[in-house]
């Protein structure tokens, strides 16, 4: 199993004892995700503590967006430090926190860094079905995980191509059915990968801060809604994770 979503930076609890229990609870890996420059910096430094078992992501949120102008310092990380994706990134029109048009840019041009540096991209997308389509569209040669994924079937098959990955968090534990559930049914197993997004999206019953080993819920509920037994789906869900960020 592999989180393929965390931000252990954020974490209260000692980076030893969170590796120690994802690891007792048979998690594999772990994707550590900055959502600025700053914390990227903190996510390779951890990761560099673990090699082999967290890798790092740089990349500028759609919440951090507003006066961004790091390209520059950006594109020196990414050619001089061993970051395994541009994420996350994306368009976030819930919380708008910079002006759609900021946030549309600073996308685009972090999803051209993903193409120039051949990285998958780890792709934030709040109530921005519309204009995401769009961007995805003109990026469809670059390889991309739309991150807690929410949205509806619909959204998600107009979307999907062999370079296009949807991942869920500890949010589809609460669901019976409804959107989310019919999605899980409908796309593709080998484009579905799991993840925390912790210290946030705790699975229904974590109190508490989420972490990496909380991700073995995550992998539950998948095999239960597509009904295939939990080894044979996690060494799937395992495959296209490390194919993903070519670990
Ligand atoms: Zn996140």
């Amino acid at each position: 199993m592999i989180d393929t979503h965390a931000h252990l930076f954020y974490l209260k609890k000692q980076l030893k004892d969170v590796v120690a229990k994802a690891k007792k609870e048979g998690v594999t890996h772990i994707i550590n995700v900055g959502v600025n420059i700053d914390s990227a910096r903190k996510a390779l430094k951890q990761a560099q503590e673990y090699p082999g078992y967290i890798s790092a992501t740089i990349g500028v949120h759609p919440c951090d967006v507003a006066g961004f102008s790091g390209f520059k310092t950006l594109k020196k990380e990414l050619s001089t430090s061993n970051y395994v994706s541009v994420g996350e990134i994306g368009l976030d029109y819930y919380h708008m926190s910079a002006p759609k048009e900021e946030q549309i840019e600073c996308f685009k041009k972090q999803l051209d860094l993903a193409r120039e540096f051949n990285l998958p991209a780890i792709i934030h997308s709040r109530e921005s079905d519309d204009d995401m389509k769009l961007i995805l569209n003109e990026y469809q040669d670059v390889k991309k995980v739309l991150h807690c994924f929410s949205s509806s079937v619909d959204f998600a098959l107009s979307v999907l191509n062999k370079n296009t990955y949807f991942s869920f968090t500890g949010m589809i534990t609460f669901a019976k059915k409804g959107k989310v559930i019919n999605a899980i049914k409908q796309i593709p197993i080998d484009h579905i990968m799991i993840e925390t997004d912790c210290p946030y999206m705790n699975p229904i019953g974590i109190k508490g801060d989420n972490e990496p080993a909380n991700v073995s819920l995550v992998l539950d509920k998948i095999a239960a809604v597509k009904q295939i037994e939990k080894n044979k789906i996690g060494m799937i869900i395992e495959k296209t994770s490390r194919n993903f960020f070519a670990l």
